[in-house]
C-alpha cells in the first residue's frame, strides 16, 4: 500500500499545481471514498477521488496528533 493513501484529518498537503489563488498548501477536512481538502490560502473546498488526489500530492505534512 502506498503511504500517500494514509491520510488523516488536518494533514497538510502540498500539491504539485498551484491553486488559482496562489496557494500550494491544503488541509484534509474529510476522509471517505472521496477526500475533502480546503485551500489554506483562500479557504476553497474541493472533493477529490483518492486516486486523483494521490497523483497531485507533492508532500504530506502530518497533523500534530497521534493516530493509531
Ligand atoms: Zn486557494
Amino acid at each position: 500500500m502506498s503511504p500517500l493513501l494514509l491520510l488523516n484529518l488536518d494533514d497538510k498537503l502540498t500539491l504539485k499545481k498551484k491553486h488559482p489563488c496562489g496557494g500550494l498548501v491544503w488541509s484534509v477536512v474529510r476522509i471517505g471514498a472521496d477526500i475533502g481538502i480546503t485551500c489554506d490560502t483562500c479557504g476553497h473546498k474541493v472533493l477529490l477521488e483518492r486516486s486523483k488526489l494521490e497523483t497531485r500530492i507533492k508532500k504530506i505534512e502530518r497533523a500534530q496528533k497521534t493516530t493509531v
